[in-house]
């Protein structure tokens, strides 16, 4: 997923450009519609960051399609002026500034109502088009008049006037645009984007600012949008007010679906499909209307049969020719049984903490957690000390999880306060919270499932490398330091090493699970908190895990909560035990062991013997 060969693609990219003028005559392809495919492929370009890569579905792109054609268009038809490229570039800034507008807004929610959002926003502008700013936009009758670009040289004038004269213009721009996407995914931004797709949560609880870099796809889209949306006004003459139309945003969708969402060129070859299709059926064919049916019938048909587009289509076949692809049905292998934990140094903590601070590393005070009726937590009293290894025990609906989840704000406390290294953490984000280097792994794993293992501990490492937020959209991972020994470590702590280039997916439960407890260590914190990481493992991969979990212990604060009580016995130096909510007793293992409470109200009449086997 994140690239290893970079120019490549670039180079085949040039190449085919360069000869598309010189085949497709061949097969008599109409210049003017070689031409509408490079628009709707640019246009594309940024919808498929905004979809495939950061999994956000907009209905909304015809409004930055229309504002930055129009700005354009009212530029060199209304206002005088007359150079088309810098028209075309302010297009491009009015609509990004107008979608990081409309973004601010439409991300505060998500999923359907995000979709929605973006329908309504779209209609909006189309009725402003129409009604308020007719006099600027020409109202249901567009701009007309908009000129093609020329370039003085000196010694000659280059002129792009329509057809394969204009092909090499746009063309040109096409090239520039996939350049600089292909630059933004291969980058530390393109990385997180993808994190975000495949699971917003997990890309938060390690520490990046999701919201944040939501917000910068969806301008990053405007602004292609906005480009594109200028170049149709030269491409046709004028500047058509269905740019603005629902329907626009609809086509955009349906071409890059038939292309192949989340590769960059699947608007450009979806474009292709459905302008040749749609100018076959209506001129060779002269189907009239009823081209609209078949076109219909082709999108579902390549949709269901091709579930990645086209291209994703093409990919898999190469795959499959390769021997990459295993058969579905194949039941999944774990590796072979991790060797022992060999002792690994431990990662530096990020924070080291204050030298003045003599008090406890954590801290919860009278936390209380209030679900309706329900009351999950009450009155927590509770610290943890530097270098301490804390289990936590209690029986099911206890309270452990969701005291875990305040501990990181995840979920706010109804009462009470967390103090973490001296410093006062209640209300904080779950963002701003791993960034000081409090952390957690999930009791349900909470993986980047289309990404490789150490794809997935890359992300963690990014936010302690990077920071919560950085516009590095032109950098390259592979320079940012430390972050492959970071990797490396990691996969070296978790045992595993003999599985970096597997998918998650393929990856058997055990592993999973470690991986889980990767993605929590990756962003090297000074506290880690690990909810049941023996669950649902078999008795061998808890012997393995245990070892794991001490060899990782080692020269770390960790608080450990599971139902395995051997395993906590055997790792911590202190158990704290929850009962409905509340703190019924703290203690050595083996004060719990001999606790007439624990046994009584948790252990339900257990004997000391049952308790100690
Ligand atoms: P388990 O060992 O089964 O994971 P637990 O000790 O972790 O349990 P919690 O998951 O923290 O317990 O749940 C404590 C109580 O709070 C339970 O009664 C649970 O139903 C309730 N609860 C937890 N989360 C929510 C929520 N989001 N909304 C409503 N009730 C909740």
């Amino acid at each position: 997923m994140f690239s290893k060969r970079p120019v490549l693609v670039e180079i085949v990219t040039a190449a085919v450009l360069i000869a598309v003028p010189f085949v497709m005559p061949h097969i008599d392809a109409a210049p003017n519609t070689v031409n509408r495919v490079l628009v709707w492929g640019l246009f594309g370009i940024g919808f498929d960051i905004l979809f495939g890569y950061t999994g956000l579905l907009s209905f909304g792109q015809s409004a930055f399609y229309g504002t930055g054609g129009f700005v354009a268009a009212y530029l060199l038809t209304g206002a005088g002026f007359a150079h088309v490229v810098p028209a075309l570039f302010i297009g491009m800034v009015a609509a990004a500034l107008v979608g990081y507008l409309i973004g601010l807004l439409a991300l505060r929610r998500t999923g359907i109502y995000f979709a929605m959002i973006t329908v309504a926003i779209a209609e909006i502008f189309f009725f402003v088009e129409f009604n308020p700013l007719s006099d600027w936009t020409g109202g249901e009758n567009g701009l007309p008049g908009v000129p093609t670009p020329s370039f003085d040289l000196g010694f000659t004038t280059l002129n792009f006037t329509s057809g394969w004269s204009l092909y090499p213009f746009l063309a040109f721009c096409y090239f520039v645009g996939i350049v600089i996407a292909l630059r933004i995914v291969r980058s530390p931004v393109g990385a997180i984007l993808t994190a975000i797709r495949e699971n917003p949560l997990r890309a938060a609880a390690v520490g990046h600012n999701v919201q944040a870099y939501k917000l910068t796809a969806f301008v990053i889209a405007a602004a292609y949008a906005g480009f594109a949306g200028g170049l149709l006004g030269v491409l046709q003459g004028f500047m058509p007010p269905d740019a603005f139309m629902f329907d626009t945003s609809g086509q955009l969708i349906m071409q890059t679906a038939i292309g192949g969402r989340g590769t960059l060129f699947g608007p450009l070859v979806g474009a292709g499909v459905w302008l040749f299709l749609q100018d076959f059926l209506q001129a060779t064919l002269k189907l009239g209307a009823a081209w609209k049916l078949v076109l219909g019938l082709v999108f579902v048909l390549l949709v269901c049969f091709l579930r990645q587009g086209i291209i994703g289509g093409i990919k898999d076949l190469f795959a499959l020719m390769s021997g990459r692809v295993k058969a579905a049905s194949e039941p999944v292998q774990e590796a072979a049984p991790v060797a022992a934990a060999a002792p690994v140094a431990p990662m530096a903590a990020r924070h080291a903490v204050p030298n003045d601070y003599q008090g406890p590393l954590l801290q919860a005070k009278g936390l209380t957690k209030r679900y309706g009726g329900v009351l999950a937590n009450e009155g927590i009293d509770f610290a943890v000390h530097q270098g301490e290894l804390r289990g936590i025990i209690g029986p099911n609906g206890a309270g452990k999880t969701t005291f875990f989840k305040m501990l990181t704000c995840e979920v706010p406390p109804t009462s009470g306060s967390i103090i973490f290294e001296g410093r006062d953490i209640t209300g904080m984000s779950i963002v701003d919270v791993c960034q000081l280097g409090l952390t957690k792994s999930y009791q349900v794993n909470q993986l980047f499932n289309k990404l490789t293992v150490s794809e997935n501990l890359t992300i963690a490492a990014l936010a302690q490398l990077r920071g919560k937020f950085k516009l590095d959209m032109f950098g390259r991972l592979s320079k940012i330091r430390g972050l492959q020994e970071q990797v490396e470590h990691t996969l070296q702590l978790v045992n595993l090493t003999a599985r970096p280039d597997t998918p998650v997916s393929q990856l058997a439960y055990g592993e999973k699970r470690r991986l889980e407890i990767g993605l929590a260590l990756a962003s090297s914190p000074t506290l880690l908190l690990l909810d049941e990481p023996l669950a649902g493992m078999s008795p061998r991969e808890r012997v393995e895990t245990v070892r794991l979990l001490k060899s990782i212990a080692q020269g770390r604060t960790m608080i450990i909560i599971d139902h395995d009580m051997d395993a906590l016995f055997e790792l911590a130096e202190r158990i704290t035990v929850l009962q409905e909510g509340r703190v019924l007793v703290e203690g050595t293992p083996d004060e719990i062991k001999g606790n007439a409470l624990v046994q009584e109200a948790y252990l339900g009449g257990m004997d000391e013997a049952e308790l100690a086997v």
